[in-house]
């Protein structure tokens, strides 16, 4: 049974789909005004990884993950850069993908950009003024009412803060609460817009996900997801919203609600406002992309995660490990015997515990151990079988995905440089010839020179080298 913990209720419940086998999913997604950081895809290949399991269970997936295309510093980076809102936000949804697609995370079944849902949000806060919990003010903006919410805070359970805010009126603006929120934001001169009952404007952040969630999936969402800094406010002013928009209980509005760690930098928070951030891109020109997916999984999801040079280093070893004990066999598709079913079991038996993904990885390890152990022993058949089996299981975490001799000797290639690479290859023909000769000499004095190149040979039964 797959038990997750619940971020509303602070216990691991037992999942219980709302519609029999589909598992309806929302994550907060990205707004683009710049290009995604490593928080960004700890988040995304976290819910990658989830909904990989799901499938895996048997599960469909109807993941919604929204993109944010108009906001106020997308407004100024556009007109910085002097493109309009449109080409800028679509390039850089572009430039998401390259980065998302590099981790290795599936595109979501439903990306729904907040400029083509503004009817349905103006709906929404059309319901919200209509019983009101709205009110607006004489600019033109609409504002979310908080003391009309029933049970605010129930998620983020932070009520000395919520009660500081929510009992402070402030009498310089034009809130009836320095708690409200905005909801519609009228246009400034020279700001785009669109036509609203109240005014020329734009949806304010929050309201987005209520109503979006709401036309995608439904009143009720089986998990929803997001990094732990959107738990307040975003995520306990949505389910205001979406409560007093749609009539629902704010406890069953969602079943489970998820929240994933933060990257630590420097042992601060990784954030863009800190300016304490790495770009995805900027880490891929230090690792490979396959070593950044390994880290943001090697701790478990709830619990921070430290980026730093050495805990980088670990990830890479950690998967050579695991390609070197694929490397030399050939996969076979079969059914699982009594050992393989033993390591699957526990594979799922981790997963089944709140995504233990750092368990799960223990269990690969061990598969990697006993490969090893069958092929100094020369099972290469039971060898094979097992490596099937680690391969399908590390597929669940996105990684594992490419040939293992291809992986190691992209390893060797990136720290030398393409002349060096050459010589290697010239060096194992040589050898291979002065083997075929029967030159034993020759062929050992060229292992030695590639050894001290860190370059491992491993001769095949048919004359063949393969190198690493
Ligand atoms: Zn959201």
């Amino acid at each position: 049974m797959l038990k997750i913990f619940n971020t509303l209720t602070q216990k691991k419940e037992i999942l219980k789909p709302i519609n029999f086998n589909t598992i309806k999913l929302y994550v907060c997604g990205v707004t683009v005004y710049d290009l995604c950081h490593l928080g960004h895809a700890r988040t995304f290949s976290i819910f990658d990884t989830i909904i990989r399991y799901l499938n895996y269970c048997g599960y469909q997936v109807e993941y919604t993950r929204n993109i944010t295309d108009i906001d106020d510093k997308i407004i100024q980076r556009a007109f910085s850069h002097h493109e309009t809102i449109v080409q800028f936000t679509n390039r850089m949804i572009q430039e998401m993908y390259i980065d998302l697609d590099n981790l290795n995370i599936l595109r979501p079944k439903h990306e729904p950009k907040v400029t083509n849902y503004i009817d349905t949000i103006i709906n929404c806060i059309h319901l919200l003024l209509k019983k009101k919990h709205a009110y607006i003010t004489r600019n033109g903006d609409v504002m979310f009412s908080i003391n009309t919410a029933n049970k605010y805070g129930i998620l983020s359970r932070n009520k000395k803060l919520i009660q500081s805010i929510s009992k402070y009126t402030n009498h310089n603006t034009i809130k009836k609460n320095s708690a409200d929120f905005v909801l519609w934001k009228s246009a400034k001169f020279n700001e785009p817009y669109w036509m609203s009952p109240w005014s020329k404007g734009r949806p304010g952040w929050h309201i987005e996900c209520s109503a979006i969630s709401h036309n995608i999936l439904g009143k009720n969402i089986d998990i929803h997801g997001g990094g732990s800094d959107l738990m307040f406010p975003h995520h306990e002013n949505e389910i205001a919203q979406s409560a007093c928009a749609y009539s629902i209980d704010p406890n069953v509005y969602v079943n489970i609600w998820m929240h994933v760690g933060m990257l630590l930098l420097n042992n601060e928070k990784m954030s863009k406002s800190l300016n304490n951030f790495f770009t995805i891109r900027e880490i891929l020109k230090k690792y490979d992309p396959e070593t950044i997916r390994y880290f943001l999984l090697s701790a478990h999801y709830r619990n921070q995660l430290k980026y730093n040079d050495n805990n980088m280093k670990s990830a890479q070893l950690a998967l050579k490990r695991l390609y070197i004990a694929l490397y030399g066999i050939n996969p076979i598709v079969h059914s699982a015997n009594d050992e393989e079913r033993y390591f699957t079991l526990k594979f799922i038996e981790k997963m089944n515990d709140d995504f233990n993904t750092p368990e799960a990885y223990s269990v690969l390890f061990e598969m990697a151990h006993e490969l090893n152990r069958l092929k100094s022993k020369h099972y290469y058949i039971r060898a094979q079988r097992l490596a099937t089996q680690l391969k399908l299981l590390a597929n669940i975490l996105g990684i594992l995905y490419q040939n293992p001799e291809n992986y190691l000797q992209c390893q060797v290639s990136k720290n030398k440089n393409p002349f060096e690479i050459e010589k290697i290859q010239k060096l194992i023909q040589i050898r291979e010839d002065a083997r075929k000769n029967k030159n034993w000499e020759l062929a050992d004095k060229i292992r030695t020179q590639l050894t001290t190149l860190g370059v491992i040979l491993e001769d095949e039964p048919e004359g063949k080298t393969r190198w690493r």
